[in-house]
């Protein structure tokens, strides 16, 4: 743990112990990667795993694996109240006033395309209009863009300034009686920025639109209260929040949730069928078609009692003290730029090196063993506002370290050095 005691060193402010405290929870932190210590800077893109929930995985596939809600014998019982433990576990961490309100699906990406079928498909018409912004990944951006082409609607767009913020005086006008949805994401996973969510739907709300929000990068930075925020549906993936893949969740209003349509039909979804009809399950079933991951719900469950009790609050401040500490480094190289440096944001730094492309920059911090995400991160229409084809992204999380900064910079410096 060289790093950690490095930090040590330097910084003994109280919130850096907060890495220095935890850290060690994660195995693969230790590994070397081209004979340096690994530097996982692309947390944006899949957060690591702490040993709690690699545990729990195991214990659950050695001792509790059984298909769940089918049968009555023991280890289906066990499997299925761990389940739902699971569900409830996530109710909890965003203060969903039921459980029945949170239906698993396999992440983000589903959890919106679930709302494109289930809402958008019964309740969208011809001529009607969706509001997008500039900020979306593409998870936010083609499944509404399926719907318009399929039912004749038409997407309106919020824009952006050049810090990489929404323009909300913009989003207010784009509304008229035709506006029927909101889709938007409550952090910029290319640029970080954090969009001033709660009066965005509640302006949409005074003009009776119902808002879906993409957390996919805020879930894991911030205390999300979907009562609230208010918000309709919200939507996030377990990989980022030290879980799983192939999890995630839809939050939805109880009623909102009853008056849509399944998005996939099986198993476990339906209340009866024959031939003639099929009736539906309730909430939140009715949108679990087949047999879930269960696994994965479970592992999900142990991230977030893991990330609960380190505390968001110690999480958003700690990772703050990164990012302020990144972003003071830097900005001071020449030649180097932050896009959309904007101060509301999470710990995320997308940046250019002139002259180098960034899928070089990419590949020359891996031989240093740093992990950084290179390319448009599933936002072109980001990268086409900034008139940028790709930018470099380190992401931060509160298992990182200064020092770990200061080997990106050092980095930087380098690769400045083989393009000079
Ligand atoms: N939305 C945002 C803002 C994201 O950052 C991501 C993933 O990076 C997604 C949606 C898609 O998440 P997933 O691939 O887990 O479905």
């Amino acid at each position: 743990m060289k790093i950690v005691d490095a930090l040590l060193d330097m910084n003994t402010s109280p919130t850096s112990e907060l890495a220095a405290r935890y850290r060690a929870d994660f195995p693969i932190l230790n590994l070397k990667v081209n004979d340096k210590p690994l530097v996982y800077l692309d947390n944006a893109a899949s957060s690591q795993m702490p040993q709690s929930v690699i545990d729990r995985l195991i214990r659950y596939q050695t001792t509790q694996h059984a298909n769940i809600h089918r049968a009555v014998h023991y280890l289906s019982e066990i499997a299925t109240r761990e389940y739902e433990t699971a569900r409830r576990t996530l109710q909890h961490f965003i203060n969903a006033r039921e459980d029945r309100e949170i239906i698993f699906t396999s992440g983000t990406t589903d959890a919106i395309n679930l709302v494109m079928h289930g809402y958008g498909r019964k309740f969208i018409q011809s001529g009607d209009e969706i509001i997008l912004t500039n900020l979306e990944h593409h998870s936010n951006i083609v499944p509404w863009q399926m719907l318009a082409e399929e039912k004749g609607a038409t997407i309106r767009v919020v824009p952006i300034n050049d810090a990489g913020e929404l323009l909300v005086d913009e989003y207010e006008k784009l509304f008229n009686p035709r506006t029927r949805f909101v889709a938007l994401t409550h952090v910029s996973n290319a640029l970080g920025t954090i969009n001033p969510i709660k009066s965005m739907i509640a302006f949409a709300h005074q003009q009776g639109v119902p808002v879906l929000i993409d957390g996919a990068q805020a879930a894991p930075h911030m205390k999300v209260d979907v009562q609230d925020l208010d918000c309709d549906f919200y939507a996030f993936s377990g990989h980022k929040l030290c879980g799983p893949t192939g999890i995630g969740i839809l939050y939805g209003k109880a009623k909102l949730l009853e008056s849509m349509q399944p998005f996939k039909g099986g198993g476990d979804m339906i209340a009866s069928v024959t031939f003639e009809k099929t009736t539906y399950n309730t909430i939140p079933y009715k949108f679990e078609a087949g047999t879930p991951p269960i696994a994965a719900a479970i592992g999900f469950g142990a991230a977030i009692e893991y990330l609960s009790k380190i505390g968001l609050d110690a999480i958003a401040a700690y990772e703050h003290e990164l990012l302020n500490y990144a972003t003071e480094q830097i900005i001071t190289i020449p030649g180097v730029h932050i896009i959309g440096n904007t101060r509301t944001k999470v710990a995320v730094l997308s940046f250019i090196i002139d002259g180098v492309h960034p899928h070089d920059v990419g590949t020359l911090l891996n031989q240093e063993g740093i992990a950084v995400r290179t390319g448009h991160h599933c936002a072109q229409p980001i990268m086409q506002r900034f008139k940028i084809p790709a930018t470099s992204r380190a992401s931060f999380a509160f298992y990182n370290t200064k020092a770990e900064i200061n080997t990106l910079v050092e980095g930087i410096h380098s690769i400045q050095k083989v393009f000079s």
